[in-house]
């Protein structure tokens, strides 16, 4: 496993539609480790193949339940709404308000090619918006409201 450079807000990469991922290739597999290792290393909740620079379908999310491997997700069901801070890997030192749904159903394939569908709430719903926005070329940016925010390296916990 390898820690991957995390792309930053500015780089044309993050602006780009991933592709649909068809096979799980040993080549996918250790991307995906590569991405787990890196999430946990910048402490952030969620990652996108994208911010690593690669136009793949694919995030990793860890909101202190243990990492979620999605391949190809997609939001089929999105309910109430929760407004809070958010933060993104890509736009390091950065926070602001973004309004979500409060609740997600998401569709999507393991590692393994299995399929799952995953009820989020919360900080859960929260970081499967803001990765599946990636895969689309969208930063949490577009919808902050209000001015973005400093944040110190201690409330830095919940980028993605
Ligand atoms: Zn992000």
């Amino acid at each position: 496993m390898a820690i991957r450079n995390v792309r930053r807000e500015g780089d044309p990469i993050l602006r780009k539609i991933s592709k649909e991922v068809k096979e799980i290739t040993p080549k996918i597999r250790v991307l995906i480790d590569d991405m787990l290792e890196t999430m946990y290393e910048k402490n952030g909740v969620g990652l996108a193949a994208p911010q690593v620079g690669v136009l793949k379908r694919i995030v990793v999310i860890d909101v202190g339940d243990g990492p979620v491997v999605m391949i190809n997700p997609r939001i089929v069901r999105e309910e109430g709404s929760q407004t809070g801070d958010e933060g993104c890997l890509s736009v390091p030192g950065k926070a602001g308000q973004v309004t979500r749904p409060n609740e997600v159903t998401v569709r999507y394939m393991d590692e393994n090619e299995e399929y799952y569908e995953l009820d989020g709430t919360e900080l859960l719903a929260r970081a499967i918006c803001h990765e599946c926005e990636h895969l689309d070329g969208k930063l949490y940016l577009d919808l902050v409201e209000g001015e973005l925010r400093d944040v110190t390296e201690e409330e830095d916990e919940e980028e993605s």
